[in-house]
Order: structure tokens, then sequence, then C-alpha cells
């Protein structure tokens, strides 16, 4: 059996960026995924639905620019280049950018699909990666599985045609005329839902449930964004705990907010409603409150909710509940027993800067874990933001050299200041007065 130099369990986005940035090196690498082909969040995939970052924060291009797999080579190979700068909005919508993904997916040859790593085992010289069907070995292994449905205790029971994540949204058919549709969850997610159910379900009745006290819109200011870049992740992950958590809480919304054109779309489409008269009897939102308990009830559900303020119950009896209430990091149990030795902080296992795992015992190789370190280097970890740039540094710690020292690593070297024991906070020269205000 070959040892290869590294194996990426999972491909998602992050692992696909890893995949293609590896190619140039000479690293002999393999990434393993457990569907037939590459999707990236389908059941969510909705028409409206936008991609939250700019394009340009592909799989490579703030890493490499000169990559064949950027996505402007992608819209250059799909004779859309011109098309997409004419159309004077840099953004563009996630249906596109799966679409590229899985352009990128297609082409790169150390991608294996259908097949689902059932454990990873380590041994002398690094690890084995079982799969249902077969064994590899690598020296080291990068941990991409993800992120899976949040589902409220209440509600677990009761999942399927009629109670469903928003994940599986468009996987499950469309509500019918007349139903009374609960979606709970107020963030990108439910707004999304919300706004498709207005524009495609007739005669429906919608009651959208939040915990928030309003929509909050995302916090998508250019000042607010030097959080997404290389220098203030790296500054973040030197911070003590205390502090990480509390700037992860201030700047949520910068990472979990509704984009403002989506909370404007809506607040346009129930104003419309009301001057037809149509909007009382067919949509309510209500803020700042929970769901308690959901029983079945004649082949409907009655839900209970309860005002966070408050405390005043609330029953409601609907025909379908849409639970937007986000993800959390994906920990099989192979996942578990790996980072059985790794050192905790708040049930997460430390990462280094370069998103190695801390172990307290000699390990075999390094193990690096992606998209679970929210609290460590900061709300880009779970976003696309810095995807090339944290895949570079993987990249460099797999080959331990800088093979990629370009222009997200120029910028942040050109940040770096040496206060007596060695080198202090690393913060790009623009990011400069974010880190004054930290
Ligand atoms: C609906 C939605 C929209 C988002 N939009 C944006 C956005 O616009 N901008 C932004 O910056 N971020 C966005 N995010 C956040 C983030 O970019 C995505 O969650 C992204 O998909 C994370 O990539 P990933 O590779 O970590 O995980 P995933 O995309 O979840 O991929 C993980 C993969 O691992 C596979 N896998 C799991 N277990 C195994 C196993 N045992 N063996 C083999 N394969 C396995 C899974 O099948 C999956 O394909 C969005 C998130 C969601 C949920």
């Amino acid at each position: 059996m070959d040892m290869l130099d590294v194996i990426g369990i999972g491909i998602g986005p992050f692992n696909l960026s890893l995949a293609a940035l590896i190619e140039p090196t000479r690293l002999r690498a393999l990434f393993l995924e457990k569907r037939e082909t590459f999707y990236w969040h389908p059941g969510l995939a909705l028409p409206n639905s936008r991609l939250q970052v700019s394009p340009l924060k592909d799989c490579v291009t703030l890493v490499d620019p000169t990559s064949s797999y950027s996505f402007l080579n992608y819209l250059a190979m799909h004779g859309r280049l011109y098309s997409f700068v004419n159309k004077r909005n840099a953004s563009t919508s996630r249906r596109e950018f799966s679409d590229y993904y899985q352009w990128v997916a297609q082409r790169l040859r150390t991608l294996r699909f259908g097949e689902e790593v059932v454990d990873i085992v380590p041994f002398k010289d690094g690890y084995r990666v079982n799969t249902s069907t077969t064994t590899y070995l690598a020296r080291a292994v990068v941990i991409g599985v993800g992120v899976e449905p949040k589902i409220p205790v209440c509600a677990s029971a009761f999942v399927g045609e009629t109670v469903y994540h928003a994940a599986d949204y468009l996987e499950r058919s469309p509500p019918s005329t007349g139903e009374h549709v609960l979606v709970v969850g107020g963030g990108q997610s439910g707004a999304e839902i919300v706004e498709h159910l207005l524009t495609r379900s007739v005669g429906t009745r919608i009651t959208w449930a939040t915990s928030r006290t309003n929509l909050l819109a995302m916090d998508d200011n250019s000042f607010a964004n030097e959080a997404y870049m290389p220098g203030y992740s790296h500054r973040f992950h030197a911070l003590p705990l205390q502090q990480r958590r509390s700037i992860v809480e201030r700047e949520k919304l910068t990472s979990d907010g509704v984009s403002t054109e989506l909370c404007n779309r809506l607040y346009e489409m129930l104003y419309e409603r009301d001057v037809a008269g149509s909007l009382s009897e067919s949509f309510r939102l209500l803020s700042s409150v929970v769901v308690t308990n959901i029983t079945s009830h004649d082949k409907r559900w009655r839900v209970d909710l309860s005002g966070i303020a408050t405390q005043r119950g609330h029953r409601l009896s609907v025909d379908r509940i849409v639970l937007a209430t986000g993800f959390q990091p994906r920990t099989p149990p192979f996942l578990q027993s790996l980072l059985g030795g790794a050192r905790m902080e708040e049930g997460l296992p430390v990462l280094g800067p370069d998103y190695a795992v801390c172990f307290s015992q000699q390990m075999p190789g390094p193990v690096y874990l992606q998209n679970q370190s929210r609290l460590q280097h900061g709300l880009q970890s779970v976003n696309l933001s810095l995807v090339a740039y944290r895949n570079s540094l993987i990249i460099n710690g797999l080959l331990e050299r800088p093979f990629y020292v370009n222009t997200a690593e120029r910028q942040v070297l050109e940040g770096y200041e040496t206060r007596g024991k060695g080198v202090e906070p690393v913060v790009p020269r623009s990011a400069q007065h974010v880190a004054a205000i930290t």
C-alpha cells in the first residue's frame, strides 16, 4: 500500500480549495467524499440566494491569482467573463458559485467520490484511513467533514416529510394551497425560505418565529470586513479566550445577520401584501420567541412558543415546520476517537495558527481541522473568506517550507512587529485601525 503525504476527509469548499492549491506542489494527496458527486448545500440552492462574500474568495485567487482554478477562469471558460463584468454587480448567486465548485471538482484528479471514511487509526508512520471499501495510508490528514443541521430537541422526534431542517428545504415537496407553514429561525436561511414561500407558494399562510428581537441585518461594511483578513485572524488567535469570546459575540453580525438587500426585499413584499389587504391573514412575524414544545395533533402540528422576555406562552396549529435553526460542526465517532488526546477548549480541540490540532501526546503526523475553530481563529474560520489562505498555511506546514509566500503571506509579513520576545501581533497595515479598536 502506497504511503501518501496527505488525505483530505470530506470534499466541501474547504478541502476542494486545498486540493486545488496542492496540485502545483509535489505532495501526494487524495481527497475522499461520501457523496457520489460534489454538492454545496443543495437543499438551500434557492433561485434568489446570493454568495455572501466576493467571488474572488474562491478556491485559489487570494493565494494564487494565476491558478487555473479561479472563478475568473471559470467565467472565461464558460464564455461569461465579459457579461459578468458588464453586469456592474460584482456578486454572484450561490447557484453559480456551486456550479463553479463543481467545475473545479471535475478537473481535479485527486478527488474520490462515493467513499465514506469510517475510521482513522494512527500507526507508527502516519494514519490508516478506512473507508467502507478500502484502506489508505497517509502521513497527515485534513478533516473537512463540514457542518450538519442543528435540530431543536423538541423537534427531533418528528423530523420527516412535514417537519424538516432548512438544509432539506428543496428536497421536500412544496406546501400546497391553504397550508400553514411555520418557519423557525431569523437568520439568512430562514429569511431566504420565507422569501421563497412568499414568492412561490400561492395561498400559503406563513408564521415566522425567531428568537432574535428583529430581523438583524448583516454588518457588511468594509471596516467590519477587516475581520476577514489574514492578519486579523492571526492576531485574534493569539488573544486570551475571554477576549476572543467577547469579540466573536460582538462581531457576530458580520457573519450571522440577514443580508440588507434581502431584509429590504422582504419588507417591500410584505408592504405590497398590506396594500393588497392580504397581509394579516397570510403572514405573521413573531420575534423574541422560542419553540418549547411540539406535539402531533389531528395530522397537524401543535407548537408551543414562549416569549423570551415576557415568558408569555403562545400556541399555534400548523401543517408544516421548517427549522432554519443553524448548523453545527459534524463530529462523527471516528473523529471523536482520533481527537481523544487533543488539548480542548470550550469542548473543541485546540488548533495552532496553521490549523493543526494540538495533542497532549506525540502523534505520528499532523491532523488539520477545517471549519471548527470559530473561537480560535475567529468568525472567518467557518466562512469562505480565508479558505485559500488557510489552505496555503496547511500546505506550507505539510511541506515544512513556505511554498505559498504570496499576496496574503506578504501582507501578513508586512504587518509583523517585533517586540522583545519575537514576533507579536500580526496585523496587515490595512487592519491596524481595527487592531487599535480591539
Ligand atoms: C446554506 C449555506 C450557505 C452558505 N453561504 C455562504 C456564503 O455565501 N459565504 C460564506 O462565506 N460562507 C457561506 N456558508 C458557510 C460555509 O462556507 C459553508 O458551510 C461551507 O460549505 C463549509 O465548507 P466545508 O468544506 O467545511 O463543509 P461542507 O460544505 O459541509 O462539506 C463537507 C463534506 O464532507 C463530507 N463528509 C462528511 N463526513 C464524511 C465522511 N465520513 N467521509 C467522507 N466525506 C464526508 C460531506 O458529505 C460534505 O460533502 C454557507 C453555509 C450554508 C449552510
